[in-house]
């Protein structure tokens, strides 16, 4: 299968990641790829920040920034932190002109509270109009209700995540394959779209998903979901998102 989309990158501006927006372009441009979305770090709040990580005006400027460089589409986008109580940390004005949003738990920014307050919290993320795709929901760590989450889901047509770094760093998240393929048989069952991406914080990893690829297959699920599987369903999609909000 070849997937024209990475759905998840950073760059020198996250803090932690070390190329510049051209060199990542470059690699996808390599790699064969059709869209690539730039999704850097948000900075969190005092107390649970993401160190390193540029500010809102950071991400209020992507006007600047031309769409298609050497035949990849670039969705411009940010990478946010899911905070305690399921706000995001993303001024509404800045969140209204990302091409694509990411919302993802990070312990740096997120304190564990169960099962049932996690799953709270992302039930309201879910609802956020301006989140477009949850980010690799698959840690143990902070446990979450994925019937409740994907059932929600499927209402607001947001998208569950396959992420790759979950394998790079086998301490990083606890039961990610696991937790996946409970995420994805419910995904299939209620017809909610997932997204594969590398989360590359250098660029020779831009494009790579061979885990996710794999729990795809034993999966079983279907193609049609999997929004990478074409740039141009994928920038479809999440134009007729943003339209929502932009007529209401
Ligand atoms: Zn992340
Ligand atoms: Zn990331």
């Amino acid at each position: 299968m070849h997937y024209e989309a990475d759905t998840h990158t950073h760059t020198l501006a996250s803090g932690h990641a070390y190329n510049t927006i051209m060199e990542m372009v470059q690699a996808a441009a390599a790699k064969g790829l059709k869209a690539l979305a730039i999704t850097d770090h948000t900075k969190g709040v005092p107390g649970h920040e993401m160190k390193g990580a540029p500010g809102d005006i950071y991400f209020r400027n992507f006007v600047v920034i031309p769409r298609d460089i050497n035949g990849v589409h670039l969705l411009m986008g940010a990478e946010v932190n899911i905070l305690n109580g399921g706000s995001v940390d993303l001024s509404e004005r800045a969140l209204r002109q990302q091409d694509i949003v990411i919302a993802s738990i990070h312990k740096q920014c997120y304190d564990d509270e169960g099962l049932e307050t996690n799953t709270q919290a992302l039930l309201k993320v879910i609802e956020n109009p301006y989140v477009d795709i949850i980010g690799h929901p698959d840690d143990s760590n902070t446990p979450l209700d994925y019937e409740r989450l994907v059932a929600k889901a499927a209402e607001t047509g947001t998208i569950f995540e396959l992420n790759e770094n979950s394998y790079r760093d086998p301490g990083l998240r606890k039961n990610c394959k696991e937790n996946q393929l409970t995420y994805l048989a419910l995904c299939k069952k209620f017809g909610v779209p997932v997204t594969i991406g590398s989360d590359a914080h250098f660029m020779d990893v831009v494009g790579q998903h061979e885990h996710n690829e794999v729990i795809l297959k034993e999966a079983d699920f279907p193609m049609e979901l999997v929004m990478n599987t074409s740039a141009e369903k994928l920038i479809n999609y999440l134009k007729a998102r943003k339209a929502r909000f932009l007529q209401a």
